[in-house]
Formats: structure tokens, C-alpha cells, sequence
């Protein structure tokens, strides 16, 4: 369940593809049972980690008896599957933002829009196309609750830096920048600017001065 993801601290979610790996193979020897002991000398993270790792998901080990093998891989499996999935968060619910609450990236790429922000009272509180929408107050919070780190960003202009510099301290890595402001980020912050009445001018003035035939690379 989503709600489970979302308490998993980000170091324990890291090791999994290591705990995961390591039960394939045992499974495909034959093992059914692991003590968190053998896990460790095995993907050398100590017991300790291992143990409290595991207690995230359930009571899944029973003392002096192991966790089982099988079980656990079923577990990791569903877990890692979710995982794939990037939640992206969407600030500024305004026409662009509920086109894009509405348009099924999932369908493509296992993306899935999974929080709105807005600053319009109207809007924040509500859910959009299946998106539950905060406001701005509980950005940072939420992006970090719900280890968002990718943002489309459809608010107006004027809003534009000051959001990207909230976006920043919030721990954001990629920005998706529909505004036409080229806002400033520090160099670990990636933007992709998607300004569509640009793109369109764009393709009006190359149609004007080339004609429709000549494709411009
Ligand atoms: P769009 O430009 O996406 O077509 P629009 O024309 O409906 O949208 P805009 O004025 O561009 O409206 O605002 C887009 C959305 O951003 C609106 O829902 C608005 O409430 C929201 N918004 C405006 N200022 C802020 C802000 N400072 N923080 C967050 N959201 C904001």
C-alpha cells in the first residue's frame, strides 16, 4: 500500500535490491531459512540494520527460527515493483496543472502525478483527478513525507523563483519548468524547460520563413 512506501526510510529502501539479490540466491539453492546473522556476512550490513530494516515491514523473523526466504522475496518484490514507480509532485493546479493531472503518464512510463500544491484556498484541500491537492504551507513537508523528488511546476511567472527556491530547500533534484522564466537552481538541481507558447512561436516562425517542408534538427 502506498501509505507503507511512504515510511520506509530512504537508506533502508537502498538496501533492498542488496537483500533481495542475495534471497534469489538462496532461494535458488535450495535455502528456506535465513537468520539475520547469515544475511549479514552475506551483503555485509550488520544484523542490527538488517533486523530494524526488516521490522519496517512487519514482524516478518521469528527468534532462533529465521525469516523465511520465500516470503521475503515476495515481499521485496512487491516493494521494489512499487518502487519503480516515480511520484511526481505538481505545483500550481491552475488549467496546465489539471491538464497534466489528467494526462496518464503512468500508462507510459510508470510516473504518476501523487500531490498537488496550490496556493488558491478553492483548490488547496480538495482532490483533482484522483490527486490529493495541499497548499503551499505543507509543500516542504509533504515533499519530504512522501520522498518526492521531481517537480512540474505550472504557477505563474512571478511565482516562479520563489517556489523553485522552496523546491531547493525541500530537497528536490529535477524541476520540470512549464513557466517561460529560466529560474536559477544550484548545479546538483536538474530543470527541463517545457515553455509551450515558445515551442509554438517557434514552429509559426520556421514555418514562415522555411516553409513547411524543411525539417529543422
Ligand atoms: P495556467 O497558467 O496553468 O494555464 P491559469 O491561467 O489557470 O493556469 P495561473 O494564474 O497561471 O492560472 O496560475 C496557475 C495556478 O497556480 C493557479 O491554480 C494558481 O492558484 C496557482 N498559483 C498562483 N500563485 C501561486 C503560488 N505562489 N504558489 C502556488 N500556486 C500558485
Amino acid at each position: 500500500a502506498p501509505m507503507a512506501e511512504t515510511i520506509i526510510p530512504k537508506a533502508t529502501a537502498k538496501r533492498l535490491p542488496l537483500y533481495y539479490r542475495y534471497l534469489t540466491f538462496l532461494a535458488n539453492s535450495g535455502t528456506t531459512k535465513v537468520s539475520s546473522t547469515e544475511l549479514s556476512e552475506a551483503v555485509k550490513v550488520d544484523s542490527a540494520t538488517i533486523r530494524r530494516d526488516f521490522s519496517y515491514f512487519g514482524a516478518l523473523g521469528k527468534r532462533g527460527y529465521g525469516y523465511d526466504v520465500q516470503s521475503l522475496i515476495t515481499f521485496f518484490k512487491k516493494i521494489l515493483n512499487q518502487d519503480r514507480l516515480t511520484n511526481v509532485a505538481l505545483v500550481g493546479v491552475g488549467n496546465l496543472g489539471h491538464a497534466l493531472l489528467n494526462y496518464n503518464f503512468r500508462q507510459a512510463n510508470n510516473i504518476r502525478i501523487s500531490a498537488g500544491f496550490d496556493v488558491n484556498p478553492e483548490i488547496a484541500g480538495t482532490i483533482q483527478s484522483s490527486v490529493p491537492i495541499y497548499p503551499m504551507t505543507e509543500l516542504v513537508k509533504q515533499l519530504k513525507e512522501q520522498q518526492i523528488e521531481i517537480v512540474i511546476l505550472t504557477v505563474p511567472t512571478d511565482a516562479a523563483q520563489a517556489i523553485t527556491d522552496e523546491l531547493v530547500k525541500a530537497g528536490i533534484k529535477g524541476i520540470m519548468n512549464f513557466t517561460p522564466l529560466r529560474i536559477s537552481v544550484p548545479n546538483y538541481v536538474r530543470v527541463q524547460n517545457v515553455d509551450l507558447a515558445t515551442e509554438l512561436q517557434t514552429l509559426i516562425y520556421f514555418l514562415e520563413h522555411y516553409g513547411p517542408t524543411l525539417q529543422e534538427t
